[in-house]
C-alpha cells in the first residue's frame, strides 16, 4: 500500500466540489487518511511548489493556491500515487479526458481543481510538509 498527498484546490473548495473529489476517490477504492480544511500561508505554498519557483507561473500560481481555503487529503491505496494521478487526468484541463476530474470539471491550467503527488518522493516531502504528525 502506498500514501500520496491530494489537494482540492481553493477554486474546488469554493465551487464545492470537495464532496465530488472525495467520492471519485472512495469509489475508487482509495481510503481517507487525513483530511483538514485549511488556508496555506505563503511560505508552505512557495515550499510546496519549490520545483515551480522558476517558472513564469509562480507568483500566480501562490496568489492563487493561499487565495481561499483547501481541502488537504492523505489517501491510501495499492499505487495510490498513480491511481489518483489517473484520476485527476491532464494538468492542462482542455486535454484531460471525460470521465478524469479535471476533464469532467475544469477550463483552466491554474484552476484545475486538484493535486496529486508525483512520486513517492513528493509523496513523502508533501505529506510531512502538510501533515507533520503523519511521519
Ligand atoms: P499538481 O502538481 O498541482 O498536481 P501537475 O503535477 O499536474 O499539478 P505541474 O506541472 O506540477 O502539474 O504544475 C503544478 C500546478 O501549477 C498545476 O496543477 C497548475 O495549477 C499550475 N500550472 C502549471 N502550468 C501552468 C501554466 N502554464 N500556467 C498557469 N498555471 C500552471
Amino acid at each position: 500500500t502506498e500514501r500520496t498527498l491530494v489537494l482540492v484546490k481553493p477554486d474546488g473548495v469554493a465551487r464545492g466540489l470537495v464532496g465530488e473529489v472525495i467520492s471519485r476517490l472512495e469509489a475508487k477504492g482509495l481510503r481517507l487518511v487525513a483530511a483538514e480544511l485549511r488556508t496555506l500561508p505563503r511560505e508552505v505554498a512557495e515550499q510546496h511548489y519549490g520545483e515551480h519557483r522558476d517558472k513564469p507561473f509562480f507568483p500566480s500560481l501562490v496568489e492563487f493556491i493561499t487565495g481561499g481555503p483547501l481541502v488537504a487529503l492523505v489517501v491510501e491505496g495499492p499505487r495510490a500515487i498513480e491511481a489518483f494521478r489517473a484520476l485527476a487526468g491532464a494538468t492542462d484541463p482542455v486535454k484531460a479526458g471525460p470521465g478524469t476530474i479535471r476533464g469532467d470539471l475544469a477550463l483552466e491550467v491554474q484552476r484545475n481543481i486538484v493535486h496529486g503527488s508525483d512520486s513517492p518522493e513528493s509523496a513523502a516531502r508533501e505529506i510531512g510538509l502538510f501533515f507533520p504528525a503523519l511521519t
